[in-house]
């Protein structure tokens, strides 16, 4: 156990760089795999999220010590970077960390361990490649379950699969490009409602469009509209050079009204001219204007947000004008159809058909905000691993197979090195094990005789059996338990740097309490890593 380690000079002191990521591995261990346990997560207003995602687990923990926040960025980066496998770089690190303190006490030397991990991971990640299948093309069926293998355990069976294959359809929309696609979460409904759409999605309460004008509540769909853009305010523009105004009688204002009719009459006649269907504005409308404009049959939308803006502009070809004056039907775009639709409690405008950017959104569907946003990030996930897995062309069998596949290679070179690095080859096999081990706990059956299981059905030639759901050895390639490779090697390089980290360190210096304070404590709110550079939505 981590929480023994002792140093290596035989004293009881408990070596704290070490036992804090142990602590750290023990909290998540219970979530790897498919029968992994969910985590309540307690906040501090003493809000609740239940979720198996090892990541955001740690993403949530206060994790104040320097060691567990090492741990914790690894964590970070795997998600990151590949959407997965967060939950294994923790556990590996806990694991290479428990075999380097079983290392000490055999008297080895840190810096023999540190170089040992360094090449049995090297010679680890060469001989994936001998476990690692083709993909045959980017339609693949195997994409599918590689989407699903990253996120199963984090809802139930049927919704994972559902995730999968929306990830893939969406994907497939966009032709893989996802810098085209949209991904928005609304609560109310249910996921199976979820879809992907074609087109963009505007979402009219971020919006704030007052749609109560329309006279046609429900959904409504225009043909062929064309879209027309001001990126400017509508409505009277309010003299920037005069203070005040002091208007001497009601002569002088009615005057003043008859102006401002005027130019609202003369705004209106603009747009209807430039023949628009729908006007996207990215600020605000004059009310009246806006009233006005619904009843000549175009349909307003104010401030429209400017990524959405944007976005519109490019896919409808639509030339956005900074006054209503400039607007012509040359400045407008077009899209094969608009439609009104009411999602969960927000009213959307979809535009379908976008002649000059082919663009999706996948709508996701949960029951309340939290589960709105645990649906999106899921399927976030999902949409990261299938890129990953196509930008690299190659999958490995999960559950555990490789790692297993790994160490037994391990185990069979470490007999040829003469020093002691085979100790810790050796160890770092150990290590690796962890993987199935977990899975096989996790799941409830005994973790050392289905790794031998799985051992014997290797030795005879059968590499891709791993812990099964079940916790029983299987072969993953048929249980269709794929992963990216990227998903293993890079959690094994992450884990094996972060430990290489902690095993130099013998000790831990704290700055002075003025610079603490701006040291230590930074970065520690973890801003949005909600975000994706491809989504559009919120
Ligand atoms: P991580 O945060 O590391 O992705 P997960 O909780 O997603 O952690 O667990 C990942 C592990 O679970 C991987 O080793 C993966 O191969 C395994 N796994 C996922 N789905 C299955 C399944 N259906 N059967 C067996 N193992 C699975
Ligand atoms: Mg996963």
């Amino acid at each position: 156990m981590l929480g023994e380690t002792t140093a290596d000079d035989g004293t009881d002191e408990p070596n704290h760089t070490q036992t804090a990521a142990g602590e750290l591995a023990d909290a998540v261990r219970t979530t790897l795999g498919p029968s992994g346990l969910d985590k309540m997560v307690v906040g501090e207003n003493g809000t609740v999220i239940v979720t198996n995602d090892g990541s955001k687990i740690i993403e949530w923990m206060d994790i104040t010590h320097p060691v567990g926040r090492l741990v914790e960025q690894a964590a970070a980066a795997q998600d990151s970077a590949v959407g997965d496998g967060a939950t294994t770089v923790v556990v590996l690190i806990g694991a290479l960390l428990e075999e380097a303190a079983t290392l000490r006490s055999d008297g080895l030397h840190p810096t023999t361990i540190i170089d040992g991990y360094g090449r049995a991971a090297e010679t680890a990640i060469d001989h994936l490649a001998q476990y690692e299948r083709s993909l045959q093309s980017r339609h693949d069926d195997r994409l599918a379950q590689i989407a699903k293998t990253a996120v199963t355990g984090r809802w139930d069976d049927a919704s994972t699969e559902r995730f999968g294959e929306l990830a893939l359809t969406a994907l497939q929309a966009v032709e893989f490009d996802t810098s085209r696609l949209t991904l928005k979460s609304y609560p109310g409904g249910e996921l199976r409602e979820s879809a992907c759409h074609d087109g963009v999605v505007v979402d009219l309460k971020t919006s704030s469009t007052s749609l109560d004008t329309l006279s046609h509540p429900g959904t409504q769909t225009h043909a062929e509209p064309a879209i027309a853009m001001v990126d400017a305010e509508i409505g009277i523009e309010e003299p920037s050079h005069i203070e005040s105004v002091t208007l001497q009688d009601t002569t002088q204002r009615s005057e003043l009204q008859a102006h401002e009719q005027d130019r609202r009459t003369e705004l209106v006649a603009q747009v209807v001219q430039s023949g628009a269907t729908v006007l996207f504005c990215q600020k605000p409308i004059d009310e009246a204007v806006r009233t006005a404009l619904v009843q000549r049959g175009v349909l307003p939308v104010e401030r429209t947000r400017r990524d959405e803006f944007d976005v519109i502009a490019r896919a409808t070809g639509s030339t956005p004008v900074l006054s209503v004056d400039e607007l012509t039907a040359d400045t407008t775009g077009t899209v094969a159809s608009v439609t009104q639709r009411t999602v969960g409690t927000s009213q959307t405008l979809t535009l379908q058909g976008c002649p000059e950017e082919q663009r999706a959104t996948l709508l996701l569907r949960g029951g309340t905000p939290h589960v709105a946003d645990e649906v999106r990030r899921i399927a976030a996930d999902c949409i990261d691993v299938t890129r990953v897995t196509l930008d690299d062309g190659a999958f490995v069998p999960g559950g555990g197979a490789v790692p297993t596949a790994l160490a037994m290679d391990l185990a069979a070179l470490s007999s040829g090195i003469p020093d002691r690095t085979q100790l810790v080859f050796d160890g770092f096999g150990t290590a690796l094990e962890a993987l199935p081990r977990t899975l096989a706990t996790n799941a409830g059956t005994d973790p050392l005789n289905t790794l031998a299981t799985i051992q014997q059905r290797h030795d005879s030639g059968s590499e891709t059996v791993g812990v099964g759901p079940d916790g029983h050895p299987q072969d993953m390639i048929a249980a269709g338990v794929l992963e990216p490779a990227t998903v293993f090697t890079s959690a094994l390089q992450r884990a094996v740097a972060v430990v290489t980290q902690i095993l130099r360190v013998d000790d831990i210096v704290r700055t002075s309490p003025d610079k603490r304070g701006t040291d230590s404590e930074h970065d520690h709110s973890h801003a949005a890593t909600g975000g994706y550079p491809w989504a559009v939505g919120h």
